[in-house]
């Protein structure tokens, strides 16, 4: 098909099919023919659904024809299979569920379903979205497309690998402590964490229940604020969702940043940062004072240096409560052969769960344990409250904070597997925002030997609107964002 080149974005395609230049029907089979192609190097699909996804686009063509269509309509996507959908295996690719079929769709897919998507399939992560590098994915690691011995990042690697390489036009991640961001910014892609409560997690397999947020990984800032449209909102099936109304997105696209006050943390320019990415942030930093911020170097936060460790006692603690339920009774998988409840118990889990599940499980029941209690979870909570009026205080004189995504570019595959903190590390500057439950966005803003780099813009709480706009205005004046890598 002449008119698409696997790189359109959500806005282009939508205006292609509004003129009838194409139809949702070519959009998906070109799709479904580059994930044919490419697949086999990328590795970023776990399952493919390519029968529904050519069912839905002869569904959204009636309605576009029909004059009946939004923004979304008819455009391919790949849902992180972290998402339940009804009648489509939902794995968190994990042995655990690697048959999961669920009765029933996350809000966000119903959402996008009734706003007309076309879902091409799901998509890999890190078994429960534990990772930073899609390696602990229980089935195959995602390779990055910009080069394949390197990792997409974690956990929405398949999510932010897929994108990249035009598997889909754009997809849903989920976030607990940068599993949007940080593999956005290793693929060169648009990722946006929304504030915690922003979009419902009715449907999102639970991994830390009070850190996890879902979010758009888009080509730009545009289609991230057209994803957010479709799935924000409050959900009364989740009494963690907030009650606020939600704005159109695309009406802060104005490109006008004159004034805004940008701060750069300290703390974030850390030891062991890649030279490459400290030059690249000072260049999308100057650009952004060329389009009329003005930038304060002068922020501190000086309890970030402690949000890895809160997050590493808070994280699997709420991890070890939510595993709970994969029990090999209700659902899931179920070691066969055991002589009692409790051994069949303990034998779904040792043959179900991956070793980084059992890890986190093991240092959450540890921490919330009698007599740990106290010493580990009640401290870290109490840290988190520090690191959030920290950033409250910083947001009195600063509109936003702007940060690296990640100290690196793309590492190798294999290359952190046996270090465990050190993986744990390439996400140093997403998790504290997490710790915060604010919002924030990660934009391409260069590369270092042709590897992505990738720099975070961080919001108020509900601020989406604030950072979409400051993102956007630099991706007006900038051409990384266009980049695509040869496959
Ligand atoms: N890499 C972090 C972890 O392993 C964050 C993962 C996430 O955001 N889901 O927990």
């Amino acid at each position: 098909m002449a008119t698409y080149n696997n790189q359109l974005t959500i806005h282009e395609a939508h205006k292609l099919l509004m003129e009838k230049k194409v139809s949702s029907v070519e959009l998906t089979e070109a799709c479904l023919e580059r994930i044919k192609q490419v697949e086999p190097h990328v590795s970023a699909i776990v399952t493919v659904t390519d029968e529904l996804a050519m069912e839905q686009a002869r569904r959204a063509d009636e309605l576009i024809a029909s004059g009946d269509s939004r923004p979304l309509t008819g455009i391919p996507t790949l849902i992180k299979d972290v998402m339940c959908t009804r009648g489509v295996r939902t794995t968190c690719s994990s042995k655990m569920l690697e048959n999961f079929v669920p009765p029933y769709d996350a809000t966000v897919v119903e959402k996008l379903n009734s706003a007309g998507m076309v879902m091409v399939g799901k998509a890999n992560m890190d078994e429960f979205a534990m990772g930073s590098s899609t390696e602990h994915s229980a089935f195959f690691p995602t390779h990055n497309p910009w080069d394949l011995s390197r990792v997409p990042g974690g956990s929405s690697g398949g999510s932010a690998a897929a994108v990249a390489a035009g598997e889909a036009v754009y997809a849903l991640g989920s976030d607990t402590g940068g599993s949007i961001r940080q593999p956005a910014g290793f693929c060169s892609v648009t990722g946006l964490k929304p504030t915690y409560g922003r979009v419902s997690r009715y449907g999102l397999v639970a991994f830390a229940s009070s850190l996890d947020q879902i979010g758009p990984l888009t080509q730009d800032v545009t289609d991230c604020a057209l994803v957010m449209n479709a799935i924000a909102g409050h959900d009364s099936r989740d009494s963690t969702s907030a009650p606020y109304s939600v704005p159109d997105y695309t009406q802060c696209l104005t490109g006008e940043i004159k004034g805004m006050k940008i701060g750069i943390p300290k703390e974030y320019f850390v030891e062991g940062m890649q030279p490459e990415v400290e030059t690249a942030m000072k260049v999308a930093i100057a650009k952004l004072e060329e389009l009329g911020a003005s930038v304060g170097w002068e922020v501190s936060l000086p309890s970030t240096p402690h949000a890895l460790a809160v997050y590493y006692i808070i994280a699997p603690s709420e991890a070890s409560a939510n595993l709970a339920r994969y029990d090999g009774t209700k659902y899931g998988f179920r070691y066969q052969g055991a002589e009692t409840m409790w051994d069949t118990m303990d034998k779904t889990r040792q043959h179900g769960f991956g070793a980084e599940v059992k890890r986190r499980i093991m240092l959450g029941t540890y921490a919330l344990s009698a007599g740990y209690y106290d010493a580990y979870y009640l401290k870290a909570q109490k840290v988190r409250t520090l690191i959030r009026r920290e950033f409250d205080a910083a947001f009195e004189k600063y509109d936003v904070l702007v940060t690296p995504t990640s100290p690196t570019v793309p590492f190798k595959i294999g290359e952190k597997l046996d270090d465990p903190v050190q993986m744990y590390l390439s996400d140093v500057c997403t998790l504290p925002i997490n710790i915060a439950g604010l919002p924030a966005i990660s934009i391409p803003v260069g590369f270092a030997d042709d590897l992505p780099i990738g720099m975070q813009i961080i919001g108020k709480p509900f601020a989406e609107e604030t950072i979409l706009k400051i993102a956007h205005t630099y991706q007006e004046a900038t051409e990384w964002h266009k980049r695509r890598p040869e496959l």
